[in-house]
């Protein structure tokens, strides 16, 4: 087990964004001093920029180490339920897609920087937990043992000497950069080629939603598509994924003529619940999309990298918070079956990376579901009859939503299972005929011989 008493209990954070605070309240939980460097001014007493995933789905992995944090309690009641998706067709008409069979499953969405906050404050609360924003960091040294930071307000450079390190430093991780460049890590960008805006649909003049506010909307459009989700204020932040290049795409709207002419074709019932959208869709950043690969994710036993900084995916499972907060939870639950920060960061490298792999390969399937298959037939009998089979074998077939949402099975045990569960549905699902006794008989073989009861895993 690692303990202050046989390694050393001053441990270095680099982001202080979702992940970063999560893992120094677990640390600090075993009474590790923990300094977390951020380069953003602190977020408590500044302003939220504009455009960047203001708010996010937060499900079971997210909640498990909330909860196991102590801070669960503290963001519930600024959580608003999500019990399905909500379809938008071109013509304007909507269908409700539940997320869970019984009805009983849901997610959330939260707001980034509430959560962030609520995080920051609950992490300075255990006084084992220091935070040091707009400390940027520029150079990770590990030959020379030293991590440099400038500090944003005065321009000073400071050297840093507490190891070990641990990025939390998001997608665009400098301390993975430096770690590559010494050849600790390989690392590449794999580009979706698709990138992301964020609009906003206000609430009404009476100040309710405009929309059904316990669903996250769809709107998809087989290329590319539009989603929405709500707020605590009563409005939805809206995000349109689109291609980069391409006919129609981020380089084709050039004007507010363009975008107009656009979104009264592809997305004729939002245009007017979309007050601000020229002004919105010029002056928000277009935020870019892709997956890293990077192995392995530690350097000795000096740093290791976590959360997106190790493994950032594209978003639509709505997995990169939960998986970055499950990762604190399994390096944590690790401590306790590892004897020194080496022995742990080469096991959470080797062990972890195969379930983020999965989730990230997972991500990038459902974004051809969510913005294509949503809109046809065959889908939704693949859904009822998915329905069916969960409410007949709950332990043993749980769709492969549920098996990421709302369970906490190894990602990498989803994708297989999930793999097997979609040749059974596609096999027994037809967007002509129903499916008949003999089928099921088949079926259940199928289900009894492939997908160990849940308690067997
Ligand atoms: C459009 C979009 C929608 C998303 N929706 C969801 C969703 O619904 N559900 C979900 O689970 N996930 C979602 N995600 C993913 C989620 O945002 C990330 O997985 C999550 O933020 C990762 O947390 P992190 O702490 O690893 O990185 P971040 O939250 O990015 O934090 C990194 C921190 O490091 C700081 N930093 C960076 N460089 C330095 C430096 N040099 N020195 C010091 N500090 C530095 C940054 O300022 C930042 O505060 C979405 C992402 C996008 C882009």
């Amino acid at each position: 087990m690692i303990t202050t008493n046989n390694c050393s209990d001053k441990i270095t954070v680099i982001g202080g964004g979702l992940s970063g605070p999560v893992l120094a309240l677990y640390l600090a939980r075993r009474g590790f001093s923990v300094d977390v460097f951020e380069k953003r001014p602190d977020l408590r007493n500044a302003s939220v920029p504009a455009g960047r995933s203001i708010n996010l789905a937060l499900s079971k992995r997210g909640i498990t180490a909330l909860e196991e944090i102590g801070v669960f309690d503290r963001i519930k009641p600024s959580l608003i339920p999500m019990h399905g998706r909500r379809i938008h067709d071109l013509n304007g008409d909507t269908r409700f897609l539940p997320y869970s069979s019984s009805g009983t499953d849901f997610i959330y969405s939260v707001s980034r920087s509430d959560l962030n906050k609520i995080l920051i404050t609950e992490a300075e609360n255990t006084d084992k937990v220091r935070f040091h924003f707009q400390h940027e960091c520029i150079g990770v040294d590990i030959i020379r043992g030293a991590v440099t930071f400038l500090k944003k307000d005065t321009g000073e450079k400071i050297k840093w000497k507490n190891f070990p390190v641990i990025g939390t430093d998001g997608a665009g991780s400098v301390v993975r950069k430096f770690l590559s460049e010494d050849g600790f890590v390989s690392d590449a960008l794999d580009p979706l080629n698709h990138a992301y805006k964020e609009l906003n649909i206000p609430p009404d003049e009476r100040g309710q939603f405009i929309l059904d506010s316990n669903a996250l909307h769809i709107w998809p459009r087989d290329e590319f598509m539009l989603i929405a989700l709500p707020n605590l204020d009563k409005s939805f932040t809206v995000t349109l994924f689109l291609p980069e290049l391409g006919k129609i795409s981020f380089e084709t709207i050039q004007s507010g003529n363009d975008l107009l002419i656009f979104f009264k074709k592809m997305f004729p019932d939002v245009i007017s619940i979309i007050p601000e959208l020229v002004t919105d869709f010029f002056k928000n950043p277009t935020g870019k999309l892709g997956t890293i690969q990077c192995s392995p994710w530690h350097a000795k036993d000096k740093a290791v990298l976590i959360g997106d900084a190790a493994h950032a995916i594209v978003p639509f499972f709505g997995q990169g918070m939960n998986a970055s907060f499950e990762d604190c939870t399994i390096f944590n639950r690790w401590m306790d079956s590892t004897e020194n920060w080496g022995e742990l960061f080469q096991k959470f490298s080797n062990v972890r990376k195969f379930d983020t792999d999965a989730i990230g390969e997972l991500a990038l399937e459902n974004y051809i579901e969510m913005r294509g298959l949503v809109n046809q037939n065959i889908f939704f009998k693949k859904k009822e009859l998915e329905r069916e089979l969960e409410m007949t074998y709950p332990n043993r077939f749980i769709s492969r939503y549920s098996m990421v949402s709302f369970h906490q099975i190894p990602y990498s045990i989803v994708k297989a299972r999930g793999i097997i569960q979609e040749k059974i549905l596609s096999t027994f699902s037809s967007s002509s005929s129903s499916v008949s006794m003999k089928n099921y008989k088949e079926i259940e073989e199928m289900i009894f011989e492939e997908l160990p009861s849940l308690d067997q895993l």
